[in-house]
């Protein structure tokens, strides 16, 4: 089941598991009991452990902490695609 994430006004955000037939709008603070409306986030859909979800945490990864690299890739090394229609491409 996905994580939810809630925004309590008092207490911040926190976390709470739902099926996604199930998930109600706003549920009560574990804190302080106050009710807490549901916010948006992707956090939870990013923990399901998949192919898919390993891409776009390494997709996000590389957006803030990108990896140095010693050559443009492609060149030197090995090829980064094997499509021989691609060698038609124009080259920069
Ligand atoms: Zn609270």
């Amino acid at each position: 089941m996905p994580l939810y994430r809630f925004s309590c006004v008092d207490c911040g955000g926190f976390d709470q598991s739902f099926s996604m037939s199930t998930v109600p709008a706003a549920v009560e603070c574990p804190a302080c009991e106050a009710p807490s409306r549901r916010g948006f986030a992707v956090a939870g859909l990013l923990n399901t452990g998949s192919q898919a979800a390993r891409l776009i945490e390494a997709t996000t990864r590389t957006a803030s902490e990108p990896a140095v690299v010693g050559a443009p890739i492609g060149r030197g090394g090995a090829p980064v695609t094997r499509n021989p229609l691609h060698r038609k491409l124009p080259r920069p």
